[in-house]
C-alpha cells in the first residue's frame, strides 16, 4: 500500500513540477500589465483567436490570480495584480477553447471542471501562451 502512495505522490510532485516549469517559462520576459494597454492586446488577441463575435468584458481587481467567467452570455475577465501582458493571451484562450463556459452545476461538476482546470485546461493554455508568446510580443 505505501509504495502506492509514494508512487502516486512522486508522480503528482513531478507534475507540479512540471506546471511550474509551464507558468515560469509563460510568464518570464512578459511585462507587467499596463492598464492603458489593455484593450490593444485585447483586440490584437481577439483577432488571432477570431473571437470578435463574443461578448468580452474586463476588469481589474485586488486578488492576487486572473481568471475569466461567462455570465449571461458575457464573458468576464477579471485581471488580478500580478497580471502580466501574457495574461490577456492566456485568459482569451481560455475563453476560446471553451474553458469557462458552463459546464453545469453540482458538487460533482465542481470537482469534474477542477480536475480538468488542473490537468487539461491549464497546461494547454500555458503550452499555447509559450508558442504564441515570441511571435506576438513583436506586434507591441
Ligand atoms: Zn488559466
Amino acid at each position: 500500500m505505501s509504495k502506492l502512495i509514494i508512487s502516486i505522490s512522486l508522480l503528482l510532485l513531478a507534475y507540479l513540477l512540471f506546471l511550474g516549469y509551464l507558468k515560469f517559462q509563460e510568464r518570464k520576459n512578459s511585462p507587467k500589465l499596463d492598464k492603458t494597454k489593455v484593450d490593444k492586446l485585447i483586440l490584437f488577441y481577439r483577432n488571432q483567436l477570431n473571437l470578435k463575435n463574443k461578448k468580452i468584458h474586463y476588469e481589474f481587481t485586488n486578488k492576487k490570480q486572473s481568471n475569466s467567467e461567462l455570465k449571461n452570455g458575457i464573458y468576464f475577465i477579471k485581471f488580478g495584480k500580478s497580471a502580466l501582458e501574457i495574461t490577456v493571451l492566456h485568459e482569451l484562450f481560455h475563453i476560446y477553447r471553451g474553458d469557462c463556459d458552463n459546464h453545469g452545476k453540482g458538487i460533482f461538476n465542481y470537482v469534474r471542471i477542477r480536475l480538468l482546470y488542473f490537468f487539461l485546461f491549464e497546461p494547454r493554455t500555458m503550452i499555447h501562451s509559450i508558442q504564441n508568446k515570441t511571435i506576438n510580443q513583436q506586434h507591441f
